[in-house]
């Protein structure tokens, strides 16, 4: 269907209202696009036509070695902590952010990985890094893998 300016046809119906507000956002931790990902969620664990999605949701996680807890007990919410999973009993889902390493990027190292594991500021962190931990927050999930943190 095409809508035009002269088209008497109503906009389609079929375009949920999160993806229209979200249309027009310029950062991913927009609002508009944490609605527009929090109502995907939804339809992936409430929709009828998502059956696989289920079958997901209801299998018990299995974690991977590391994982960012980015609302470490203790610290300021401007910090983020490395968790070794074997260590943590932890519970809830996880996300997952894969991205290009950039020059500046924050690794995983022997010179890293103590100062890591006691929590560090979000400003050490590249942009893309501290967009994902905002999503992640604003969705009410507690971890969050990064490729350069958590190998
Ligand atoms: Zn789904």
């Amino acid at each position: 269907m095409i809508v035009g300016s002269n088209s008497t046809n109503p906009p389609s119906l079929t375009i949920p209202s999160p993806a229209i507000a979200a249309k027009h956002a310029t950062s991913t931790s927009d609002p508009a696009v944490i609605s527009l990902i929090q109502h995907w969620l939804n339809t992936c664990s409430t929709s009828p036509s998502h059956k696989l999605c289920h079958q997901q949701l209801d299998h018990a996680s299995t974690y991977p070695t590391r994982l960012i807890d980015v609302l470490p007990e203790g610290l300021p919410s401007s910090f983020w902590k490395l968790i070794e999973v074997q260590n943590e009993a932890i519970t809830g889902p996880f996300m997952t952010l894969s991205h290009r390493w950039g020059a500046g990027t924050i690794k995983l190292a022997r010179d890293t990985h103590q100062k890591m594991l006691s929590g560090m500021p979000l400003s050490v962190l590249p942009g893309a890094h501290q967009d994902a931990i905002k999503v992640v927050k604003s969705l009410n999930v507690r971890y969050l893998w990064i490729d350069s943190i958590c190998l």
